[in-house]
């Protein structure tokens, strides 16, 4: 079926479980979903924009509510829109990183928080996470004292994954900008897998700006996310421009610099605000989708051989496995190869893994039901027996 000439009309969450790791969080509400629909034209919400003109003003439909009603949500005193996490730390890194500054990463941070110091002209220094594969409080001071000893000067900002995204291990944020704060170092926190997915507390962290990925994990179209901050930090972040053009001396009132003006201007925004209300319901049951993913979890181990790599017992439903010794042995052997395993969790109606990929691989199975996950942890099992692994 077409969509439209040349595009095939989408059926993937509507007829299979997906566990995708970055799609899971992502998946559209009926609301949204009907929202897009009556907002797909361009600038759509431009409808009613009136004096002072910009796009966290309007009032019809309630953009200007809704921009409260997420720093609320978040603890923190100020937010807006952005296209997508990405764009949230490209802003940040451009307001407080000048060239050759170093900036805190850690050994765990998304390519994305790189290209956005690399733009600003900053200097990657990155936290090392240790061998649970998590960033501390101790790592942390003992590698702003390295930048000090390296460079002179303390990094000027810290950017924090709350739950990083090769392991889905939760890192201690909170312990992590204390330790910052002690060098007067700003921390981003990064909640691209956790902002509309667990409640999220800016102020409780101690943090200076928190980001989210609304279409990673606020149930909303792409690009969308968050960017949020304190009043100190607002002033800098939302300055308002200042320029004026020598021949027309025109000035551009209170549009801001940082946020070229106006954000998400249609199905974007609509989108998040059709799904807002789903998603402050749902962090409150995160749970619930634990004790889902636990399901699916203990019968992969089940399957002799297979190792959850990322810490245990979990605090994210994003988890990385290793199955060199389990599904991939049968890869070596099978006639499908690496196929095989996806292709059999295909026939089942599950989606989302890598095709081929049997040795290390990650799933996400938040937003299933009970029911699905106890069908997704059989599903793997019954893989696993019928070529040959033994299951405990
Ligand atoms: C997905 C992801 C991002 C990028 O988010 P976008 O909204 O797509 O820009 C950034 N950081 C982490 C940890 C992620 O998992």
């Amino acid at each position: 079926m077409k969509c439209a000439a040349g595009i095939e009309a989408r059926q993937v969450d509507e007829v299979a479980i997906n566990i995708d790791p970055i799609q899971a969080g992502g998946r559209l509400t009926a609301d949204a979903m009907k929202a897009v629909i009556a907002y797909g034209d361009g600038y759509s919400v431009c409808d009613n924009c009136r004096k002072p003109n910009r796009l966290d003003y309007i009032s019809k439909p309630p953009i200007a509510e809704f921009h409260k009603a997420v720093a609320g949500w978040l603890n923190m005193d100020t937010a807006r829109m952005v296209p997508g996490a990405r764009r949230g730390f490209q802003a940040v890194a451009h307001t407080y990183v000048r060239k050759g500054d170093p900036v805190l990463l850690t050994s765990l941070s998304h390519y994305t928080e790189f290209l956005a110091v690399e733009e600003a002209g900053g200097v990657a220094r990155e936290i090392p996470a240790n061998e649970q594969k998590l960033v501390t409080p101790d790592g942390t001071a003992q590698k702003i004292e390295e930048v000090i000893r390296d460079s002179g000067r303390p990094p000027v900002i810290a950017f924090i994954d709350h739950v990083d995204y090769q392991y889905g291990n939760m890192h201690d944020v909170k312990g992590i900008a204390k330790v910052a704060h002690q060098y007067d170092i700003p921390v981003l926190y990064n909640g691209a897998y956790t902002v509309g997915i667990l409640p999220v507390n800016g102020k409780d962290l101690g943090v200076d700006f928190v980001v989210g990925s609304a279409h990673k994990s606020m149930a909303s179209p792409a690009p969308s996310g968050v960017l949020a901050t304190t009043a100190e930090h607002a002033k800098e972040m939302f300055r308002t421009t200042a320029i004026t053009g020598d021949v027309t001396n025109r000035k551009f009132g209170i549009k801001e610099p940082a946020m070229m003006g106006c954000t998400l201007m249609g199905v974007t925004l609509v989108g998040m605000m059709a799904s807002f209300p789903h998603v402050k319901e749902r962090v409150k049951h995160f749970e619930r989708e634990l004790e889902n993913h636990r399901i699916v979890t203990e019968a992969l181990l089940s399957v002799e051989g297979t190792e959850i790599l990322s810490e245990y017992p979990r605090k994210h439903t994003m988890t990385r496995v290793e199955t060199i010794a389990s599904f991939d042995r049968v890869a070596e052997v099978h006639k499908k190869r690496g196929y095989y395993f996806s292709s059999a969790l295909e026939e089942r109606g599950v989606t989302g893994l890598i095709p081929g990929a049997t040795k290390v691989w990650k799933f996400n199975t938040y937003g299933t039901t009970r029911k699905q996950a106890e069908y997704l942890a059989h599903a793997f099992v019954e893989i696993a027996r019928e070529n040959g692994l033994k299951v405990s």
